[in-house]
């Protein structure tokens, strides 16, 4: 079996200085977390609030925390001062939630909006027409202590390619169109797109983070 450390060099070999790695931990303990960690990857992804703050003060402060599954707005407080990026944004009212214990913590916090692109009925995900409308209601620009940064997306999990890579070419198509809106908190400059088994289609596509878990721990139970 291959360590945590080659795994991470292994990949970062891949990426090489296309994308950003971020290494997803959730089921994992803290003790291979800070494997990961020593290797040098200090990006982690994990979906569950509660989690995400039990492991955040076992491990170094300079670490950045990425919060990649569903977030329900009375959760966000319990994050909000530490999250470096929300990836998992799916309406008005998280974003305002966000935006206030951002305030209270005195910082800014940085979002992307996810969007529905897969097959699979999946809720807790915006449509492209969704995306538009908020992006351009005016209410946005009333969130002074939130960014958004850009978009993430889930590909179908399929053996066929040619599928996952339409639906990351489609994301990225939106991406383009998005980023051309000006607003006073909207910063796009990320895509996250790609997981283990499609990581290197998805920056072929333009992904600028990969969400990778279990080519670099094995897979969860
Ligand atoms: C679990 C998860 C990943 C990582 O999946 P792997 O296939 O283990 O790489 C990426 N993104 C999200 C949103 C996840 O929940």
């Amino acid at each position: 079996m291959t360590s945590i450390r080659e795994n991470i060099a292994q990949i970062e070999q891949k990426i090489g200085n296309r994308a950003k790695l971020i290494a997803v931990t959730k089921t994992k303990p803290v003790s291979l977390l800070q494997e990961a960690y020593d290797a040098g990857c200090h990006d982690f992804g994990e979906n569950r609030v509660q989690e995400m703050a039990e492991k955040q003060p076992q491990l170094p402060a300079d670490l950045r925390w990425h919060q990649i599954g569903h977030l329900q707005t009375n959760k966000v407080k319990y994050i909000a001062p530490f999250v470096a990026l929300i990836h998992s944004v799916d309406s008005l009212s998280l974003l305002r939630e966000i935006n206030k214990q951002a305030a209270k913590n005195g910082r800014v916090i940085d979002c992307l909006l996810q969007i529905f692109i897969a097959q699979e009925e999946t809720k807790f995900v915006l449509s492209p027409d969704e995306t538009r409308f908020l992006l351009q209601s005016d209410d946005l620009d009333a969130l002074t202590t939130i960014r958004i940064v850009g978009l993430m997306g889930l590909a179908t999990n399929t053996d066929n390619e040619a599928q996952v890579r339409e639906e990351f070419r489609g994301l990225k198509q939106l991406y383009s169109e998005l980023a051309t809106i000006r607003r006073p908190n909207l910063a796009f400059s990320e895509l996250s797109m790609g997981m283990s088994g499609d990581y290197e289609l998805a920056i072929e596509e333009g992904s600028t983070m990969v969400r990778v878990g279990s080519a670099i721990f094995g897979s969860r139970l």
